[in-house]
C-alpha cells in the first residue's frame, strides 16, 4: 500500500507505514549499533529516511541524543553559515469558510473581527513594512471564494511587487493560501510568488477530519495532495508544515519526513522549507484543549532531527515561539525566523485597537525587527535580507544544487552581509548599526574566495555611497 511515487495521499502518506515506522522506532530505540549507523550515515550529509529519524526520535539515551545535537549544529553550520534570513508574515484578510478547530479564524467564531485589506490598505501595510527593513513577505488569507478569490490574492501579490518607497522594495512574496487547482496554482506562478507554503496541520487522515469537520478543508486527499498541484502548476518551492500538538508528535515527524521524500520521489526536488510552529492561544482557543502538546526539549529534538534527516531544507520558526525557545533551537538548524511581525489583518501600518482584534493567535515574541536584528548579531549570526535566488530563477533544484556544491560561503554569506549593510543604512538604530558594521566587517574576512570577496567589499562600498541591491 505505501508508495512514494503514488500521488495518492493514502498511499504516500500511508498510515500502516507510519504505524510501522513508529514499532520499528520503538524496538530499536536502545540498538546503539543501528544508531550509530544511522549517525554515520547522517555525517556523511546524506539525509536519513524517515524510518531512521525515527528511531532517532525515539532513542532516549542522554549521550546519543547529545551526539543528535552536536550534529544538528554541525550541519546547520557547514550547510547554513550562521545566517538567518528573516521576513514578516502579512495577513490580508481572515475571512474563512472552513472550521478549523484551532484557529479563531473559523467560520462559526462570530466575535472576532472579521477584515480584508484593501488594494489602498495592503499599500499601507507594505510601505510600513518596507519602513521596518523587510524585503520578504509571506502573505496569509483564510479560505473564502467569495470575500478572498484567486484574483483578490493576484492584484495583492501585483501591488505589493509594484511598490517602491524610499530605498524599500519587497523582493519575494511567499504565499499562505488554502490548497487550490493546478489552474491557480499557475496563475500564482505567473504572478511570481516565492515558496508557496501550506501547512498540513496533522498528517493523521483521523484526527485531520475531526479537527476540520466542515468547509472544503475536511478533504484530506484534496489537502495533501496540494504540494503536487502546485508542482504541476509551475511552482518548485514549496514549503511544508505540521501544527505541532495537535496529534502526536512522532506521527507527525514521520508524516512530514514522508510528503518530503514523496515530493523528491515524484518531483526530484524536495520542500523548500519546513515550518514547525506549535498551536498556540488565540481569540477563543485554549491550546490546553489539545492533548499532545510538546514540551520545548522535545521541539528542540525535532528541530535538530529535521536539520538531520533534511539537510538541504530550510527551516522556519515564527514569532509564535519565545526569544529563550528561538535562542534554544537557532543553533540546531533553523535558517529563517519572522520579526517583528503582526498576526492581525493589518497592524503594522497602524496597531489595531484592542477591541477589534483580528489575530489568528498570540506572538510570543513581540520585539521589533531592529530589535531581532540587534539581538541575532550580539549572538554572532548575520541576519540577512538575501532574495538573490528568486530574483536570479534558481529555484527548485537549481536552488538545491547550489546548497548541494557548498557554494553558501561564497554565495549566501556575501549576499547576506550586502542586503544587511542596506539594512544599517536604510532602517537601523544607532547601537544595531555601529554592532552590524563591525560584524560585515569581521565577517567578509571569511569569504574563501578571493574574486567574490572582492567584489563584496566593492559592492559594500557602493552600498555606502547609495548604491541598493547587488546580489550573486
Ligand atoms: S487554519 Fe486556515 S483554513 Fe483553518 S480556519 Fe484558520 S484560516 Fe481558515
Ligand atoms: S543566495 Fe539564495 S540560498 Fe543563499 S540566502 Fe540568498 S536566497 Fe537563500
Amino acid at each position: 500500500m505505501y508508495d512514494p511515487k503514488s500521488l495518492k495521499a493514502e498511499e504516500f502518506i500511508s498510515d500502516e507505514e507510519i504505524q510501522a515506522t513508529l514499532e520499528y522506532a520503538d524496538a530499536n530505540k536502545e540498538n546503539v549499533a543501528l544508531i550509530n549507523e544511522i549517525m554515520e550515515k547522517a555525517k556523511a550529509g546524506k539525509g536519513l529516511t524517515h524510518r531512521e529519524a525515527s528511531v532517532l526520535l525515539a532513542c532516549d539515551i542522554p549521550q546519543k541524543v547529545e551526539e543528535m545535537f552536536e550534529l544538528a549544529q554541525q550541519i546547520k553550520k557547514d550547510y547554513y553559515g550562521n545566517r538567518i534570513v528573516l521576513f514578516a508574515p502579512l495577513y490580508l484578510s481572515n475571512y474563512c469558510i472552513n472550521g478549523c478547530v484551532y484557529c479563531p479564524y473559523h467560520k462559526k467564531n462570530g466575535h472576532i473581527a472579521r477584515k480584508k485589506l484593501t488594494q489602498e490598505e495592503i499599500k499601507k501595510e507594505v510601505i510600513a513594512l518596507q519602513d521596518m527593513g523587510h524585503k520578504r513577505l509571506a502573505i496569509e488569507l483564510g479560505e473564502d471564494p467569495v470575500n478572498n478569490p484567486i484574483e483578490y490574492v493576484l492584484e495583492s501579490i501585483k501591488t505589493i511587487y509594484g511598490i517602491n518607497h524610499r530605498n524599500g522594495a519587497i523582493r519575494r512574496v511567499n504565499v499562505n493560501i488554502a490548497a487550490t487547482t493546478v489552474e491557480n496554482y499557475r496563475k500564482l506562478r505567473e504572478a511570481g510568488i516565492g515558496t508557496y507554503i501550506l501547512f498540513q496541520e496533522t498528517y493523521n487522515k483521523e484526527s485531520y477530519e475531526k479537527l476540520h469537520p466542515t468547509g472544503p478543508k475536511h478533504d484530506y486527499a484534496y489537502h495533501t495532495e496540494a504540494m503536487d498541484r502546485a508542482m504541476e502548476g509551475g511552482i518548485d518551492d514549496v514549503g511544508l508544515g505540521v501544527l505541532f500538538g495537535l496529534e502526536m508528535y512522532r506521527y507527525e515527524f514521520a508524516g512530514i519526513l514522508m510528503h518530503a521524500e514523496h515530493l523528491e520521489a515524484v518531483h526530484g526536488v524536495g520542500p523548500h522549507t519546513i515550518s514547525v510552529p506549535r498551536i498556540k492561544r488565540a481569540d477563543d482557543i485554549d491550546p490546553s484543549a489539545f492533548d499532545n502538546g510538546i514540551s520545548d526539549d522535545i521541539f528542540a529534538k525535532i528541530c535538530a532531527l529535521i536539520r538531520i534527516s533534511v539537510p538541504y531544507t530550510g527551516m522556519i520558526i515564527s514569532t509564535r515561539e519565545t526569544k529563550e525557545v528561538r535562542e534554544r533551537v537557532l543553533p540546531l538548524g533553523v535558517s529563517q525566523i519572522s520579526g517583528g511581525s503582526r498576526t492581525s489583518v493589518g497592524g503594522y501600518d497602524e496597531p489595531e485597537p484592542e477591541e477589534e482584534n483580528s489575530a489568528q493567535f498570540d506572538v510570543s515574541d513581540t520585539r521589533t525587527l531592529d530589535q531581532v536584528v540587534n539581538w541575532l548579531m550580539k549572538m554572532d549570526y548575520i541576519p540577512s535580507f538575501c532574495t538573490a535566488c528568486y530574483r536570479e530563477g534558481r529555484t527548485g533544484d537549481r536552488f538545491m544544487d547550489l546548497c548541494k556544491s557548498m557554494q553558501i560561503l561564497n554565495c549566501c554569506h556575501p549576499n547576506a552581509l550586502m542586503t544587511l549593510k542596506e539594512y544599517l543604512m536604510d532602517y537601523a538604530s544607532d547601537d544595531t548599526r555601529a554592532v552590524g558594521e563591525a560584524l560585515i566587517a569581521r565577517e567578509l574576512e571569511n569569504i574563501p574566495n578571493q574574486r567574490a570577496k572582492q567584489t563584496c567589499a566593492k559592492h559594500l562600498e557602493e552600498i555606502e555611497k547609495g548604491q541598493r541591491d547587488f546580489r550573486f
